[in-house]
């Protein structure tokens, strides 16, 4: 469809990549998307086909075997996916994020152990901050990690930095992709004796094999958490139970810094929720305003009927703001310039206006809109999701009111 969400100033790699995508998307994922979700069936062909496009590794950089590209052609990317079935960019979403942290802040060791097989889809990876008692307030989470000496080491290796083991006790909740993953970066208390709480927190890079159960001695993955929609991709807990794991699997140099390592990979999280949202909106429009030309009522086409035309047009409108704002906030990103107030506004309008124009085009639908053999049915589904993960819309709303406070604070 030409008209709505196009983006200026792409490059001609950059629109191929995009191209590719969306044929794929039309041919692979649209045709078996409600199958795929009604079965709750992890789209195994359509990873296999992800992989061999070298998704797994857009951003990854091209001396670890990745393509290199940006956040934005990754957003654009997610956009056309969750165009087809939110679940497929869900696949990738987690995996993107803790690449991502890891080409920033990992040691080169960690980063030519994982990022090369990340490139491939070999590795996935799935990230872990949020608890049964906590999501927003992560800085609380109460899963702990313990510094030990390692087997065989003496207890004076354990206040060598990348000596020594930890050992995590706590359970974690939420993890997309937490059964499907082998890889998963976890966020833990370590207590470094920091003044803020921020500074107690380490991410560690978890190795595990895929599989549910007790996956390695003192993890388990209990099963797939069972979701009103975003289904086919696994959503599960983790459960640490004296679980060892070496210190040189502290993502980066040294403890401490695992909270604002995962803010980071938050940050290109969000763009990528939004991103996610303006596809699910494309979609709803695209549905709405091709369904609105053939359903005819008293006479005429309902399109013709100007409750609905103003509808389309509002939910046009709604489509064409978010990609708007979510472009520039992957721009911004792109541009080395910190994006946090921009990438909380993209995903707030983003979130808020997917939810409106699927439930618009839901009431352009009718009944029908309600039966399950139409795809707006799941649309309806997916797009709560997205006023939720990676922070609530309340929660956006506090990291933008605070940025322009800082921003715009009064001066003497
Ligand atoms: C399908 C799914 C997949 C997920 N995947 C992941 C994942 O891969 N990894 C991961 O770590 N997490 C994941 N999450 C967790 C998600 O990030 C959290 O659910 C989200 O951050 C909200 O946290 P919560 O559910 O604990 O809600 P709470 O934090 O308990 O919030 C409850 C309500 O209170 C509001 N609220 C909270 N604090 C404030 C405040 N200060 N001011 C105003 N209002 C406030 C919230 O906006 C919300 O409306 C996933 C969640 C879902 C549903």
């Amino acid at each position: 469809m030409a008209r709505l969400a196009q983006t200026t100033g792409l490059s001609d790699v950059q629109s191929e990549i995009l191209a590719t995508v969306r044929k794929f998307v039309d041919n692979e994922i649209i045709p078996r998307a409600q199958e795929l979700e009604h079965g709750d069936t992890y789209p195994a062909e359509i990873v296999e086909g992800m992989k061999e496009m070298g998704l797994f590794g857009i951003t990854i950089p091209e001396e670890y075997g990745g393509l290199g590209e940006s956040l934005l052609t990754y957003a654009l990317v997610v956009e056309e996916i969750a165009r087809g079935w939110m679940s497929v960019s869900g696949v990738i979403n987690t995996h993107f994020i803790v690449a991502h942290m890891i080409a920033r802040h990992g040691t080169e060791a960690q980063k030519r152990h994982f990022l090369p097989r990340m490139a491939t889809g070999e590795v996935r990876g799935a990230f872990s901050m949020s608890e049964p008692d906590l999501g927003s307030d992560v800085a609380a989470i109460s899963t702990k990690a313990t510094r030990v000496a390692a087997e065989g080491d003496t207890p004076a290796d354990a206040g060598v930095a990348g000596e020594g083991d930890y050992v995590v006790d706590g359970t974690k909740m939420w993890l997309t992709n937490g059964g499907t993953s082998t890889l998963v970066a976890l966020l833990a208390r370590t207590d470094e004796g920091a003044g803020s709480p921020h500074r107690n927190l380490t991410t560690f890079l978890v190795e595990k094999p895929e599989g549910y159960g007790e996956v390695l001695p003192g993890l388990t993955i209990p099963g797939k958490i069972d979701k009103m929609g975003y289904k086919g991709v696994d959503t599960t807990e983790a459960v640490f139970d004296s679980f060892r794991i070496g210190a040189d699997m502290v993502l980066g140099d040294a403890p401490g810094q695992g909270f604002s390592y995962m803010m980071d990979g938050i940050e290109v999280g969000r763009v990528n929720v939004s991103a996610r949202a303006c596809g699910i909106a494309i979609r709803a429009f695209e549905l709405a305003i091709e369904y609105a030309q053939q359903r005819e009522t008293f006479g005429k086409p309902i399109a013709q009927h100007q409750a609905i035309s103003f509808k389309l047009a509002e939910m046009a409108t709604k489509v064409e703001a978010a990609h708007q704002m979510m472009v520039n906030a992957a721009r911004l990103k792109d541009s080395g310039t910190r994006n946090d107030v921009e990438a909380g506004m993209a995903k707030l309008i983003a979130s808020e206006y997917c939810t409106e124009v699927t439930q618009e085009a839901f009431r352009i639908h009718g009944g029908y809109g309600y039966s399950t053999e139409y795809e707006i049915e799941r649309l309806m589904r997916e797009a709560p999701f997205l006023l939720i993960g990676e922070g609530t819309s309340e929660i956006q709303k506090t990291i933008i009111s605070k940025g322009l406070l800082k921003e715009y604070r009064l001066r003497d």
